[in-house]
């Protein structure tokens, strides 16, 4: 057994009440400019104390993962919101999704083109319909009957995202460019929320959808086990429905969120051909970060207050 059960992406943090993640890294240290990566920290900071301000505000697990998403769709370094990647004819698809661990209440949208904040939609989602998942024009449509504004296209460039689109392209494949977002958090009445937003992957099919916005797959949360965002391959996450299988080794077997974690991201998934990374919070506020991946940008914040946020592994944690 690894001196760390979490395996590759630091120790099993304790008394965390909200962690973010920034998506499974490809870059290898040294690749990564300066500025990008103070970007990364500063994004991750900012989506944590958003996330904080909520729960220290009486407000729910739910209303902190929805309000630490929005920060990371609206930082252009992630993949998400702005900064999404562009499928394959050059434009941008957004998935969402959110989960109430309390009643295992779920809202998701998938191909949505003209909404900045998914997952704020996915909320509405789950608030305001009877339904769990809503797709491409419908979507759309809803969002526009609960005053959601209309984001044109052209809000989603970013230059690097455009770069990796022409790479891609000439390389003649798809490319796993990172960069989704995901939080998870628990309230002071223990409930456990989980949410994940994503622009897909570069140069993917129109209409291809991931796990992000598939309940269970890509995103779960039940107040018994725990709250999951994953982040990697998501036809390989769908196939492995990674979120619910986190939940459901811990609920089966009594696993620990280390060990279910780690069993699902560093064993089953890769066993299926992808790499990738999730991040799993318990109850008690254990927090658990696998991935197979060269890192997963992450970041969490616990009970005292004290913020780390962590672009490679072996980086000294800065606490702010
Ligand atoms: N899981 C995302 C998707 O397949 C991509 C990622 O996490 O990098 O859409």
């Amino acid at each position: 057994m690894p001196a760390d059960p979490s395996g590759p992406g630091g120790s099993t943090p304790r008394d965390v009440v909200i962690a973010v993640h920034g998506g499974a890294g490809t870059v290898p240290r040294g690749s990564l400019s300066g500025e990008r990566e103070r970007a990364y920290h500063d994004g991750l900071t900012e989506a944590l104390r958003a996330g904080s301000r909520e729960l220290g505000g009486g407000g729910s697990s739910l209303d902190a993962v929805e309000a630490a998403v929005r920060v990371l769709e609206d930082a252009p370094c992630f993949n998400a919101g702005r900064g999404a990647a562009f499928t394959a004819d050059a434009g941008h698809e957004l998935d969402a999704s959110i989960m109430n661990g309390r009643d295992l209440a779920a809202g998701a949208v998938t191909g949505v083109r003209h909404v900045a904040n998914p997952v704020s939609l996915a909320r509405l989602v789950l608030e305001r319909s009877d339904h769990v998942l809503l797709a491409g024009a419908g979507a759309e449509e809803f969002a526009l009957r609960h005053g959601v504004p209309h984001s044109t296209q052209d809000y989603f460039f970013t230059q690097r995202r455009w770069d990796l689109l022409l790479a891609a392209k000439q390389a003649g494949r798809g490319d796993g460019s990172g960069g989704t977002v995901g939080a998870v958090a628990v309230d002071a009445a223990g409930d456990l929320a989980a949410a994940t937003s994503t622009g897909g992957m570069t140069n993917m099919l129109p209409g291809r959808v991931g796990d992000s916005p598939v309940i269970g797959a890509g995103t779960y949360a039940d107040n018994r086990t725990v709250a999951v965002s994953c982040t990697g391959v998501g036809e390989v996450f769908l196939r492995g429905v990674a979120a619910y299988d986190v939940a459901a080794l811990m609920d089966y077997t009594g696993a620990t969120v280390a060990d279910a974690a780690r069993t699902v991201l560093l064993e089953k998934i890769p066993a299926l051909g992808a790499t990738g990374g999730a991040i799993a919070l318990d109850p008690a506020g254990a927090l658990a970060t696998p991935h197979s991946s060269e890192g997963i940008v992450n970041g969490y914040l616990t009970r005292d207050g004290s913020i780390v946020t962590r672009v490679y592994d072996d980086e000294t944690p800065a606490t702010g």
